[in-house]
């Protein structure tokens, strides 16, 4: 899913932050993707035989929280870009529903094995109706944000993409 996780990310970002003028909301959409950005092509391309699962290290409540360690060896900046990347991924294991999977949310805790996902998938899987209903809810999210800060227009969107700020 990519607009339920950046839309649904953004907008509790922005509802958080709304008033901080130095919140890049760009590293906070890309970040919303990342654990299915680094656990898809692992588990679902490259190695589709050993683990069959598109939720794997990067879906594991363990590398996320590693993530805001990486906080602590930097400063100015970079660290206020970078604190946005475990924020927006931790949400997107939550937009994920992780802890209906505690084997893989709470790994390794209960075995270092990631449990096989059995339910079909394939390209044209992405279109079932729960996931094109959870991806309109994102999309309309994304909408609002951006219209209710006038960022719809082709000079608005132009500024965002440069700039990454929405006030
Ligand atoms: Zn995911």
């Amino acid at each position: 899913m990519i607009f339920w996780h950046t839309g649904l990310t953004t907008v509790i970002v922005w509802f958080v932050m709304r008033g901080n003028p130095r919140v890049d909301y760009r590293v906070v959409a890309v970040a919303s993707l990342l654990p299915d950005f680094i656990d898809k092509p692992v588990g679902r391309i490259f190695f589709k035989e050993r683990f069959g699962s598109g939720r794997l290290y990067a879906h594991t409540l363990l590398l996320n929280v590693a993530l805001f360690c990486v906080l602590f060896f930097m400063r100015g900046r970079a660290k206020r870009q970078f604190v946005l990347v475990p924020i927006s991924s931790l949400l997107h294991l939550a937009e994920d529903g992780m802890w209906s999977k505690p084997r893989v949310f709470w790994w390794p805790f209960f075995g270092s094995k990631f449990p096989i996902d059995h339910s079909p998938w394939s390209w044209s899987s992405y279109f079932r109706p729960g996931i094109i209903v959870q991806e309109v809810v994102g999309l309309l999210l994304l909408l609002w944000l951006f219209g209710s800060h006038g960022k719809l227009n082709r000079e608005g969107l132009a500024n965002f993409v440069k700039t990454g700020r929405l006030e």
